[in-house]
């Protein structure tokens, strides 16, 4: 039997079993868990933990587990990007707007995973709002990418990334707006996958922009993310007018079986300039994989896969800036000490509130949606944004799904960008069309480069995502990238 002090190398579907077995009790994983979290503070994966709240859940998950009719997951621990409002712990969303902002009420995604019987750790890290690729714009410090500490965990679910890939939890939320569960899950190689729009409901997801923002899993297997997925998505008509009402199959049933003659659109856009060779090289490994195992692989054209930057750059700050406008230091978390009338207040309240990246989407929102500029911007990026999503349905006309990079490059170095914030942009090339047409994406471990991850990019058609968790899985069942752990943790 596998000695206590390692219960963090399993999986969640490793770590269910033992737990249904009960070989050892959701309060002894909890614990040991808690005590790794504590004793890794460095990572800046985590912030906020409360062992009551999360022994209370370990037990009831226990209570549950020796009725005989716990779910599947229960006791199996999770931890949430802070970007989702929880009753039981603080929700900053990486900002200092909503510094020690407690919710009166709980995300769905967080109260479904409870009903799952998961017990929390915590919330983790996040860039402000979600804006950012490197996790280097939240309030609360920068995340440590645990394969090199010098450099970033991807954003802006770096804290859910670097908290799986340092073992400090077996899986974590994540949300992803144009790439921020797919980048953080390359850069830490993890897998991690986003579902088609509305699949999962947004309510009580701290909004960025509300037409993209997505909420997925992170963990280390396609298998893992497949239990995590079945138990989050689903309708949710009460509070989520965008959810879909489609039924949730469980994707772990469909995992097994052949891709023996699937066909995988390869885009010939995703391998221009800009590609780190290294990158590259993991990708065509994975892909050359593939074809072993059964699949074809198609050239595809997305001709405007570098229109997504700019398409992606003007709606989402438009959204944000609409969205963002509800902390005025009236209802929310931060207000001002010192102003002279109420403009003032607004005004001092969001100059201290909100970091330099958020204000910067403000503005840019607010501008391009301003009379005299929305004709010539944001309804410009609107057209734009429905012919990206019908170049993919022509794309789904030869393919079953679509395979490239999911970002350029591999994790660089904290402060590499130097606070420029088109270099951040450019690295969403990969992710932003998949997220502009509402598709589901999946990164999947693919190698390494000099040492650290790269991930491959899956992308589906809508509500597809059974193929693609079961061509990862494939994938999975014949590498062992995704199994690998960075040194030290
Ligand atoms: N990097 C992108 C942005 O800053 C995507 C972030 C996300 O998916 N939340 O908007």
């Amino acid at each position: 039997m596998m000695p206590m002090s390692e219960l963090h190398q399993l999986t969640v579907t490793q770590l269910a079993a033992k737990l249904r077995a009960r070989e050892v009790s959701a309060e002894e994983v909890a614990r040991h868990y808690l005590a790794r979290i504590a004793a890794h503070a460095d990572v800046g994966a985590f912030l906020a933990t409360d062992e009551a709240v999360t022994l209370r859940q370990a037990r009831a998950a226990d209570t549950r587990l020796a009725q005989g009719n716990a779910p599947r997951l229960a006791g199996v621990p999770i931890a949430h990007k802070d970007i989702f409002v929880t009753k039981d712990f603080p929700s900053t969303a990486g900002s200092k707007m909503l510094q020690g902002y407690c919710s009166p009420f709980e995300s769905t995604i967080t109260s479904k995973l409870a009903e799952s019987g998961m017990v929390t750790l915590g919330k983790l890290n996040c860039d402000e709002f979600a804006m950012g690729s490197g996790n280097e714009n939240s309030a609360y410090g920068t995340v440590k990418n645990p394969w090199d500490t010098a450099r970033v965990p991807g954003g802006s679910s770096g804290g859910s990334a670097a908290a799986v890939a340092a073992l400090l939890t077996p899986a974590a939320t994540g949300t992803d707006t144009g790439g921020s569960i797919r980048q953080p899950a390359s850069f830490c190689g993890l897998t991690g996958i986003k579902p088609t729009y509305g699949r999962a409901s947004r309510y009580g997801m701290i909004a960025y922009a509300s037409s993209l923002d997505q909420a997925g899993p992170l963990a280390r297997t396609a298998e893992d993310c497949a239990w995590l997925l079945s138990a989050m998505c689903g309708p949710d008509p009460e509070h989520d007018s965008t959810s879909l009402d489609a039924p949730v199959e469980d994707f772990a049933a469909c995992l097994n079986g052949s891709i023996d003659g699937l066909r995988i659109g390869v885009p010939r856009e995703f391998f221009g300039e800009g590609l780190d060779e290294g990158v590259r090289e993991a990708v065509e490994s994975a892909l050359a994989q593939l074809e072993k195992l059964g699949a074809r692989r198609i050239d595809i054209a997305l001709p405007r896969t570098a229109l997504s930057i700019p398409v992606y750059y003007i709606i989402a700050p438009a959204e944000a800036s609409s969205n963002l406008s509800r902390y005025d230091g009236v209802k929310f978390g931060h207000r001002a000490q010192d102003y002279r009338d109420l403009a003032g207040m607004y005004e001092q309240t969001r100059a201290e509130g909100f970091g330099d990246e958020v204000k910067r989407r403000i503005i840019t929102g607010t501008y391009v949606l301003s009379h005299g500029y929305y004709d010539a911007y944001y309804l410009q990026a609107q057209k734009i944004r429905r012919m990206i999503a019908q170049d993919f349905q022509q794309a789904f006309q030869q393919c079953d799904v679509i395979a490239g990079p999911v970002a350029p490059t591999t994790a660089w170095k904290i402060g590499e960008h130097g606070g420029d914030p088109v270099a951040d942009y450019l690295a969403d090339i990969y992710t932003l069309p998949a997220s502009l047409a509402g598709l589901p994406g999946m990164s999947v471990p693919a190698g390494f480069s000099h040492g650290l991850p790269v991930g491959l990019q899956l992308i589906g058609n809508y509500l597809d995502e059974a193929r693609l968790l079961k061509v990862a899985h494939r994938l999975q069942q014949a590498t062992d990238w995704h199994l690998r752990a960075p040194e030290g943790v």
